[in-house]
C-alpha cells in the first residue's frame, strides 16, 4: 500500500488567528445557547486565560457546537474529558430553556 505524503498542519498566527477568533465569536453570538462553558469559552476566544477546569468547559461547549441544540451530556464515554463534562447525565429537553451562563 502506497503511503500519501501529509501536508503539514500550519496554525493560524496573526491576523489569520484573530480572523478565526472573530469568527468563532460571532458564531457563539449568534447560536450559542447560554450553558456553562460560554463565558469561559469567550473569555478564551478574548485572548483571557483560563484555568484547567475552564478550559475543559470551555472546549465542551466549543465541541457541542455551542450546546445548539440544548445542553445535555455528549454520552461520549471514550472522551478523556468525559468525567468531566458538565452535563453528564443531563439528558436532552425541548424545548430548550435559557439558563444562566457560567
Ligand atoms: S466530554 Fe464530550 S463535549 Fe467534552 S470534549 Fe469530550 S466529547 Fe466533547
Amino acid at each position: 500500500m502506497r503511503r500519501r505524503r501529509k501536508t503539514p498542519h500550519v496554525p493560524p498566527v496573526g491576523q489569520e488567528l484573530d480572523a478565526l477568533r472573530a469568527k468563532k465569536i460571532k458564531e457563539v453570538q449568534e447560536h450559542g445557547l447560554a450553558a456553562a462553558g460560554k463565558t469561559l469559552y469567550l473569555k478564551f476566544l478574548h485572548k483571557g486565560s483560563l484555568t484547567r477546569g475552564d478550559a475543559i468547559h470551555a472546549f465542551c461547549y466549543e465541541c457541542q457546537g455551542y450546546y445548539s441544540d440544548g445542553r445535555a451530556d455528549c454520552e461520549q464515554v471514550m472522551c478523556p474529558l468525559y468525567a468531566f463534562h458538565p452535563y453528564r447525565g443531563v439528558k436532552r429537553s425541548e424545548p430548550v430553556e435559557e439558563g444562566p451562563e457560567e
